[in-house]
């Protein structure tokens, strides 16, 4: 046989494989996105047997179907005769609740619990499904399966719980809810696996609950070794200035505690207070204050300007959300219940905007900033700069404060520049020149991501994270922002002239 007629004879076996394959697919892809439609259409033109199939790696359609959260889906496989909790055939062996899991689908554990399958049903590994909704930080579904019985001592092969996996993936929403159900991190080395990934907040908890920074594993090594071994520094401090020997450590009081960092504020006022206007009362003032007297009022002018917005967006609220215990409490006890779900929608639904931290049902939008530890509504981002969150109540005075530092660092180059036209250059002088263009065009780059974020009614938190977010999904898992409301009205709810659109409010004990 010809290399050819080798070629072509593979090519009628890949034709035969490619049709069954495609088959599979097309199904794969169907119970991937939803589309019941399709899913009902090749069940009904396939065997009886089809809803018992795998794909290439040994997952059933139910539990892509489940991944997504298709209910619909699930249900109509399942109706079918499509099995309900059988091992994916790989090495982990998921079963579709695990799956439904990864993505915190609750209504869809809800319809598996609901349908028989054990709460703490396990995978090849051991995990049950709080191990794995602990694994990728699903705080709503780790509330619900703790409801619904979950075992909060239940380990995996390796003995870890699921107080493990939130220390080690630093969870720090999961760790709140698991040492809130009672579990002592006192034990089993919780603080050794929070030490490995190195997340402070998590840490921080754990530390407050009695875990302990001496606390050796089996090799001798404590978790503040185990810190160090993997260069987290800030970790390390934070363990070290918990002692209480250390707490008046100078650098802490002025640079502010590990994770809450204050170094871009002060590198921002040491440029500007003790280089930018020495140079340009020494320098700039003697040497152009005649001719260009005009260029020196509009900079002062801007200058007064730029100051009264950077204490004014530092030092204001930037719209902190209040504790409200009761309204929180009532939405803990309706995650457990996702059949009394039907009045709200995935934007007004209190559990999907719970804080644990705060203790509260937080208005849409709101988030919590893990160096303010607040909830902030409308939180835009935490501003380094600034050394303060980004909100709906000081976004103004903030972007008002871009463009006039904007302003600034132009008047400052272009001092710089004439400095040199008429002294010629020495090394301060092209350190303030680099400096000027760096500020002037990172200046320029916020302006343009603060005009996106106006124009598109979209949070910079929101632009980065809207996967998170249930309510910019349509039904059929396409992106939607609810927010677009135009260009025009866009623009006059950013500056607070008219209200914005889906905020949660409060009328008696109900959250409407
Ligand atoms: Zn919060
Ligand atoms: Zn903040």
């Amino acid at each position: 046989m010809s290399y050819s007629d080798e070629e072509a004879a593979g090519s009628d076996v890949e034709e035969e494989e490619t049709e069954e394959e495609k088959t599979l697919k097309e199904m794969v892809n169907a119970c991937k996105y939803g589309n019941l439609a399709k899913v009902k259409e090749l069940v009904g033109k396939e065997e009886e047997e089809f809803v018992e199939k795998r794909d290439e790696e040994g997952h059933t359609f139910v539990h892509w179907a489940a991944l997504g959260g298709y209910n619909e889906v699930v249900n109509f496989l399942l109706e079918k005769g499509a099995p309900l909790n059988e091992h994916s055939d790989n090495d982990y062996g998921p079963r579709p609740i695990h799956w439904a899991c990864v993505h915190g689908n609750i209504t869809t554990v809800d319809l598996f619990v609901e349908r028989g399958v054990p709460i703490d049903t396990t995978d090849l590994n051991g995990c049950s499904p709080l191990l794995i909704a602990a694994q990728y930080g699903q705080s709503l579904a780790i509330s619900y399966l703790l409801q619904k019985g979950a075992s909060k001592f239940h380990v995996d092969i390796n003995g870890d719980s699921a107080l493990h996996w939130a220390s080690f993936k630093g969870q720090p929403e999961v760790v709140f809810i698991l040492l809130n159900a009672g579990l002592n991190p006192r034990q089993k080395g919780f603080l050794r696996s929070t030490s490995i990934k190195g997340d402070i907040q998590c840490a921080e908890m754990l530390m407050e609950h009695g875990g302990s920074v001496e606390d050796k594993d089996s090799n001798s090594k404590t978790p503040r070794m185990l810190a160090l071994g993997r260069r987290h520094k800030s970790l390390v401090k934070f363990m070290d200035t918990r002692d209480l020997s250390n707490i008046w450590d100078w650098k802490t009081v002025v640079f502010g505690p590990p994770g809450r960092s204050r170094a871009g504020v002060i590198f921002f006022l040491a440029a500007i207070i003790c280089w930018a206007y020495p140079m340009y009362f020494i320098k700039a003032v003697p040497l152009t204050m005649e001719t260009e007297v005009n260029a020196h009022i509009a900079f002062w002018v801007a200058s007064v300007f730029m100051w009264v917005m950077f204490v004014w967006s530092k030092f204001s609220d930037p719209g902190y959300v209040k504790t409200n215990r009761e309204a929180y409490e009532e939405a803990l006890k309706l995650i457990g219940n996702p059949s009394a779900w039907g009045e709200y929608d995935n934007m007004n639904n209190p559990i999907y905007n719970l804080c644990h931290t705060c203790k509260a049902v937080r208005p849409v939008r709101a988030k919590h900033c893990r160096q303010c530890n607040r909830c902030v509504e409308v939180l835009d981002h935490h501003c380094p700069w600034i050394d303060n969150c980004i909100g709906r109540k000081n976004r103004v005075a903030f972007t008002v404060f871009l463009y006039v530092l904007g302003v600034n660092s132009m008047f400052c180059f272009y001092f710089s520049w004439r400095i040199v036209e008429l002294e010629g250059a020495d090394f301060a002088m092209y350190i303030g020149l680099s400096l000027f263009a760096v500020f002037s065009i990172s200046g320029l780059i916020m302006i343009g991501f603060q005009l996106y974020t106006i124009i598109f009614n979209l949070t910079t938190n929101e632009r980065a994270n809207y996967r998170r977010y249930r309510h910019f999904r349509t039904s059929n898992g396409r992106y939607k922002n609810p927010f677009d409301r135009g260009f025009m009205k866009n623009c006059l709810e950013y500056w607070n002239v008219i209200e914005q659109v889906g905020v949660l409010r409060r009328r008696g004990n109900h959250i409407v």
